[in-house]
């Protein structure tokens, strides 16, 4: 275990919060970073609230409600209906720019508790054509961040080349698979655990989890 101290980008989702499990395994001292932007479901920083209380590690919220007088979005705007990509549009829930943003805050606030390692849960696999979530973008970023504040961040992407099946693995190998099961937030709906799965997330949330599970009841089986 590294006897740095890290930071890590949390919603209470399955993502990121495999996420600070991972880093819990990996770093001494522990700190999440939440974003409140006017979610929908305010349900999301009690989750996330609750999650960090539970594993022992500080947490904090940073008011992000300024992304709202950008752009509408599913994600913030009841009248706007949560819906996915089609022919290569972006999802209803695209926040332009809101990844860029977020990990350029949490570097800040990273700087500012002496912290130089960052974690994010954002993942090229799955990805719904968010531009800020691929690998080349964070590489960027991590250079750019490191430029701007004469610092050394290090930007940790463990999700980064896993599929959601993958995902579910990597918490069951962190010990923690009922955990992420029963306590994230994922539904677009704000439901916790399965959630109300029907929504685009659920439906992602659910396959994955059938995958994995399929796969590790067949290798129990042989
Ligand atoms: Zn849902």
């Amino acid at each position: 275990m590294r006897e740095e101290k890290a930071v890590v980008v949390f919603s209470g989702g399955q993502d990121s919060t495999t996420c600070l499990l991972w880093a819990l395994e990996q770093f001494k001292e522990v700190a999440t970073v939440t974003f409140d932007y006017g979610q929908r479901h305010h349900e999301e920083i009690e989750c996330a609230r609750e999650i960090a209380q539970e594993l022992g590690v500080s947490f904090h919220v940073l008011d992000m409600k300024l992304i709202n007088q950008l752009s509408a979005n599913a994600l913030t705007r009841e009248d706007i209906e949560v819906k996915a990509g089609k022919d290569g549009e972006l999802p209803s829930t695209f926040v332009p720019g809101r990844n860029h943003l977020f990990l350029s805050f949490a570097a800040v606030y990273a700087q500012a508790i002496g912290a130089r390692h960052i974690i994010t849960g954002v993942c090229e696999t799955d990805f719904s054509g968010y531009p800020d979530c691929r690998d080349s973008f964070v590489k960027s970023l991590n250079v750019t961040l490191n430029l701007a504040m004469d610092a050394q961040f290090v930007i940790h992407t463990p999700l980064m080349w896993l599929n959601k099946e993958e995902t579910w693995k990597l918490a069951d190998e962190l010990n923690a698979l009922d955990f992420v099961r029963e306590k994230t937030l994922t539904c677009y709906h704000g439901i916790r655990g399965n959630g109300c799965g029907e929504c685009p997330a659920c439906e992602l949330r659910k396959q994955g989890l059938n995958a994995y599970l399929d796969k590790k009841e067949g290798g129990k089986a042989k």
